[in-house]
């Protein structure tokens, strides 16, 4: 089963390449860009950004070494996104989650690692700690018992199998409480939090165009916020249908470890 535009790896974890592959390339990074904060921030503002990516992949790329990093070695996990770009509608072009072009993918891919290593020591200090899953990860079961809670959905473990019941299990055992995602409006949702617990730290698991949307607005409202892409992208508003996606549970423990 493929993602409709990446696809890191299968459900049994073939992705660890890709984590490493990614941990790689961001040191790589490094060395160019000095430290962590600097080239976050570079990442993250879109005069910045645009300028990073003119010199990336312009004609007059004087970073060979480093685009070729990123073309190179990651298009093989994004060689589906052509194919949906061709494919989406006007109204889809402006989305800009379901626009994501390649390029941007790996970007993104980037960002979501160094916001990781930048966030791993205020998460962990952090004196109320919640997780967020993406609903597509137990959407595929008509017999999902999840229910409303105080933030969002909860999950009442009735399949061992599925990713939101072992997620959540680990999340518990490093204190973290762990909600499906279900709410559209993140801005209210994590402005409230923050307001109710000021040491608030988040962790998302969703697919990557969602999570670096995510991860950004916590910066913005400075919560530390940790960020596990899905493995592939599958939920309805990317198949048009309810696909059942999934993520690399041993990449959630190297983080929270
Ligand atoms: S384990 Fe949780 S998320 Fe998964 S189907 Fe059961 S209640 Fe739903």
């Amino acid at each position: 089963m493929r993602g409709k535009t990446y696809t890191l790896g299968g459900p049994s974890g073939s992705s660890v390449e890709y984590f490493q592959l990614i941990r790689n390339i961001a040191d790589r990074y490094l060395e160019e860009y000095q430290d962590e904060d600097s080239l976050l921030a570079l990442l993250r503002d879109s005069g910045s950004r645009r300028s990073l990516f003119r010199r990336l992949f312009g004609s007059d790329n004087d970073h060979k070494d480093l685009s070729e990093s990123l073309s190179e070695y990651l298009s093989k996990y994004t060689n589906d996104t052509a194919e949906h770009l061709r494919d989406l509608s006007i109204t889809d072009r402006f989305d800009s989650i379901i626009a994501t072009k390649e390029e941007e993918y790996h970007l993104n891919m980037l960002e979501i690692e160094v916001a990781n290593r930048v966030n791993r020591g205020p998460f962990r200090e952090s004196e109320y700690k919640m997780a967020l899953m993406a609903h597509c990860l137990r959407d595929f079961r008509d017999y999902c018992r999840s229910e409303p809670g105080e933030i969002e959905y909860l999950c009442r473990h009735c399949e061992k199998e599925c990713f939101v019941h072992t997620g959540s299990m680990m999340l518990e055992k490093y204190g973290i409480k762990s909600y499906i995602s279900a709410t559209m409006d993140h801005k209210k949702l994590f402005s409230g939090l923050k307001k109710q617990h000021p040491g608030l730290g988040a962790l998302g698991i969703a697919c990557i165009p969602q999570l670096v949307q995510g991860m950004r607005l916590c910066g913005m409202l400075d919560i530390p916020a940790l960020g596990v892409p899905l493995d592939v992208n599958r939920c309805a508003i990317w198949l048009g249908w309810t696909g059942v996606a999934w993520f690399n549970l041993e990449e959630l423990e190297t983080l929270l470890s």
